[in-house]
């Protein structure tokens, strides 16, 4: 059967290699959100809590409830709050992020209703990547809703578009140059006096004069920064392992899975593998794409990935029905498969299903 193997050994070295990295005063965000980058949020975020974040964050509004649920009770951000989950925020003392005029007044009101004061709160600022945030030039408003005790503004921050791009990088700098000069702002003007950052995993390594009061961290502490030199300092903490279902034995010209997704040019022998893309291994990897490791050697994907199994040519490999197949982990790294399909770690790593057991390493 198909396992997702966690080793929270690697978790730990990642989260001392990053620690080390950073300016003494910067304090850190655990990003967990897609269920810790596809392997088991709430474990996951106890642990980086037993290793000493400061903070967590999640996509979505149900990700924190889940993590408070769980017994999480350190701060917990939401970027990407959406108004009809501000209750929820509320009830379970969620720090939202603020990013649009709409999003902050319905946010007010859902205090006021609450009868909530100085509650946390985060201001994200959208200097260049066109995703959320406000205009820089909204930070006026910004700063005048601030002169009011429904709110403690905890951070204000924003997010680059491009941090693993080599230096010197004009998109960049001007990102900088702008949130710069909106710290400026809001350093000087509100009576609130909030921490700043402007980070993720990449911009940790390649802007160390940026790590600011915070970094926002989520792919390092799972083990890849998106450079292979950078990469050299993490361990990859999941391994996704199966064993074979069944192997055919298949004549030269005959044709493996739906639409006759592929034709053997020889004989040789077809692995039946059970994990498909409705486990989050896409048909990207199909058609050779994707491969698996049996035994240390490569075996390809032939073919159309399936719902639920895909197939892999493993010509002469020595294995059985039963033998152990590694899918990614030891041998075989999520960002050099999900490049070869033209994807990245992140969707490679995020896509794992919760058809697929998640065990400790032990
Ligand atoms: C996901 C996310 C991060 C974490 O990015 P990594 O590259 O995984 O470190 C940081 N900040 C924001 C706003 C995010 O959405």
């Amino acid at each position: 059967m198909t396992l997702l193997e966690i080793d929270l050994k690697k978790l730990e070295q990642n989260y001392s290699s990053l620690r080390r990295r950073l300016n003494h005063h910067s304090k850190m965000i655990g990003v967990v959100k897609a269920n810790a980058y596809g392997s088991l949020s709430g474990l996951i975020a106890k642990q980086l809590v037993d290793l000493g974040v400061e903070a967590l964050a999640v996509a979505y509004t149900q990700e924190a409830v889940e993590l408070r649920e769980y017994g999480i009770e350190i701060p917990l951000m939401v970027f990407y709050p959406q108004v009809e989950g501000f209750r929820d925020i509320i009830l379970h003392n969620i720090e939202p992020v603020w990013y649009s005029k709409r999003s902050g007044k319905k946010f007010k009101e859902a205090l006021s209703e609450e009868k909530k004061s100085a509650y946390p709160i985060h201001i994200k600022y959208n200097t260049g990547l066109n995703r959320i945030g406000f205009h820089p030039r909204e930070a006026g408003w910004v700063m005048e809703q601030l002169d009011d005790s429904s709110f403690n503004v905890k951070s204000v921050y924003s997010h680059l578009a491009q941090t693993e791009a080599p230096k010197p990088n004009e998109k960049t700098e001007n990102q900088i140059s702008l949130f710069k000069q909106i710290m400026n702002k809001h350093s000087q003007a509100s009576n609130q006096k909030p921490e700043f950052h402007l980070l993720n995993t990449s911009g940790v390594f390649n802007y160390p004069e940026y790590h600011l009061d915070w970094v926002r961290i989520g792919l390092g502490l799972y083990g890849f920064a998106n450079h292979p030199e950078w990469n050299k300092t993490l361990q990859p903490i999941a391994q996704l392992k199966t064993k074979i279902t069944q192997i055919h034995h298949i004549t030269s010209g005959e044709t493996v899975g739906y639409n006759c997704g592929w034709k053997a040019s020889k004989n040789t022998r077809v692995a039946v593998l059970p994990i498909g893309h409705a486990d989050g291994f896409s048909r990207q990897y199909g058609h050779g794409k994707g491969w698996v490791l049996i035994n240390g050697q490569k075996a390809h994907i032939v073919g159309n990935v399936c719902m639920d199994m895909f197939m892999v040519d493993i010509g002469d490999i020595p294995c059985n029905e039963g033998s152990e197949v590694v899918i990614l982990g030891a041998g075989i790294r999520a960002d050099e498969l999900a490049e070869n399909a033209g994807t990245i770690s992140y969707e490679l790593l995020t896509a794992s299903g919760n058809r697929i057991p998640r065990v400790l390493k032990t």
